[in-house]
């Protein structure tokens, strides 16, 4: 690409970001990188109805978790700024009166009232979407309808009045989109819509089109659900004879449920018990706390490496793990996706733990130590790094350390005695009971002698270790999974694992659930 690459993420601070918002923040800041361009923060902040407080902090402090850095915005300024679109309000007049003075947009005088009974009355026309548009204009309140003399004399006296576009009434409006190719949309389809409100703020349309212009940007990376809107945006750039600055638009694809159809919400995210935010949100009204990516352990080259590839593949294909470098390197607008793609979260966590995997191993022990530190249990470094050594095969998030190590440390209180049902019986009692008289025996108390003095018993038997393997694991920890069982063993120590088998045994025994 000969000219700097300029892209914008323009988030509107209405409250917490989706995880397909970080999405788009994520390609932009890829394409960015990949060209040595600029990667922008705009705050989208006009509509003070939906101002949202800590809205816009939480954007920043999610695209500084994650490392997506900007090159220019609110806090780190840049030649173009200010970045806030509230900031540049003194911006837009000169645009949209620019439009009004060819024609192009026009003073619309309609209250709410008027307007509601304009959509009651095409409505009862059966008018499945009703618009203000090239017909329906024609009888509201406007200065394409009102006598000019009349509309001067509106202006002067300060009737409130919004500014909209006039969409032409039939035209086709083509533009090229560069991952669905060339979209053509029929103006009749179109609504007139309002660029500037009548308290004088500008709407979306306006402030984002002048704003592209102004700061040069060269594509404009966004989600699918503005599709419908860049015909409109097209039609600015045409109007305002800007065409040739026009930006390349790029339109990602949707993020659907897990099952693959429908868009991804909030409720089925909640539904499903993961996370939709990156990180946690305090909502400021209710107060309600709702935990996001970063609270449940996902970590954030993890996070970042699945966004990535939820909507674009690299050239070549199979390779999935990607350092940050490797995705700017690989990344293409081209092998961007058109069809929707589900949000698979088996797979983000899938991601993470393979990046928990390759954390230097000190990294690792201190996930636990700091939990053992916090619930002041006593420790050896040795034992630290023997437990974590057991539990990184399975470990997905950090704090699976200390949820599948604290047992090494503390006998169980509870036991997951439901999941016995069926495996406990007498005979597994007895062979129980005359392993732990042959485990007090034992003089090297690690994980070979161990199996090899329960294999003897279980033989002798001609018993399978699944039908006793369960009933030990859930006596030493009080759950139902967990590394390796005669390794644990090892770890935990020969009094100590033999205590718990009592104990276990005594409690299960005891169990109504397994009476036998
Ligand atoms: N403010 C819009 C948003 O909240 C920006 C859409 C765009 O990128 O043009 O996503």
């Amino acid at each position: 690409m000969s000219q700097t690459v300029r892209v914008r993420f323009a988030p509107s601070p209405t409250g917490p970001l989706h995880i397909g918002g970080v999405r788009t923040a994520l390609y932009n800041y890829l394409l960015a990188k990949k060209h040595q361009g600029r990667f922008i923060l705009r705050l989208e902040d006009t509509d003070q109805a939906r101002f949202v407080p800590g809205a816009e902090q939480y954007i920043i402090d999610t695209l500084q978790w994650l490392g997506i850095a900007a090159d220019e915005g609110p806090s780190q300024g840049g030649p173009q700024g200010p970045y806030r679109q509230s900031a540049r309000k003194k911006i837009y007049p000169a645009y949209v009166a620019r439009l009004v003075e060819a024609g192009k947009a026009y003073y619309a005088f309609d209250t709410p009232q008027e307007l509601a009974a304009m959509r009651d009355r095409l409505q009862a026309a059966r008018v499945a979407s009703p618009q203000y548009n090239a017909i329906s204009r024609e009888w509201m309140k406007n200065s394409l309808t009102l006598p000019q003399q009349e509309v001067a004399a509106r202006l002067e006296a300060g009737v409130p009045h919004a500014i909209r576009i006039k969409v032409p009434h039939q035209k086709t409006i083509r533009f090229y989109d560069q991952v669905r190719g060339w979209v053509r949309v029929q103006s009749a389809t179109l609504d007139d819509k309002v660029l500037m409100k009548a308290d004088g703020t500008p709407t979306y349309h306006l402030a984002s089109v002048v704003d592209d212009y102004l700061m040069q940007t060269t594509h404009v990376i966004r989600g699918e659900e503005w599709l419908p809107s860049t015909p409109i945006h097209v039609l600015l750039y045409q109007y305002l004879g800007l065409e040739q600055a026009m930006p390349q638009f790029v339109h990602l694809p949707l993020l659907l449920k897990p099952e693959g159809y429908g868009k991804l919400s909030k409720r089925q995210a909640d539904h499903q018990g993961f996370p939709i935010f990156p990180i946690a949100w305090q909502d400021p009204d209710t107060g309600t706390y709702i935990p996001g990516f970063r609270e449940q352990g996902y970590l954030p080259e993890a996070l970042l490496n699945f966004l990535a590839l939820l909507g674009w593949s690299p050239a070549g294909g199979g390779k999935e793990l990607l350092s940050r470098e490797e995705l700017i390197q690989a990344f293409s607008i081209e092998r961007i996706h058109k069809a929707g793609v589900k949000l698979d979260i088996q797979k983000a966590a899938w991601f993470n733990q393979q990046y928990l995997r390759a954390k230097p191993e000190a990294e690792r022990v201190r996930y636990l130590t700091a939990a053992l530190d916090k619930h002041h249990i006593a420790y050896t470094p040795q034992q630290a790094r023997q437990i974590c050594q057991l539990i990184q095969e399975r470990a997905v998030f950090p704090q699976d350390f200390w949820e599948q190590g604290k047992y090494f440390f503390q006998a169980p209180e509870t036991y997951d005695v439901p999941i016995l049902k069926g495996k406990w019986n007498k005979q597994v009692h007895e062979v129980l009971q005359a392993w732990i008289a042959v485990l007090r025996a034992i003089d090297v108390f690690q994980a070979p002698e161990i199996k090899t003095t329960l294999a003897r018993l279980l033989e002798a038997r001609q018993m399978k270790h699944k039908q006793v393997m369960p009933v030990i694991r859930v006596a030493l920890t009080g759950i139902g999974v967990g590394p390796d069982l005669m390794q644990t063993m090892e770890v935990m120590g020969q009094q100590e694992a033999i205590k718990r088998l009592i104990q276990g045994l005594a409690q299960f025994e005891k169990a109504k659930d397994l009476a036998i």
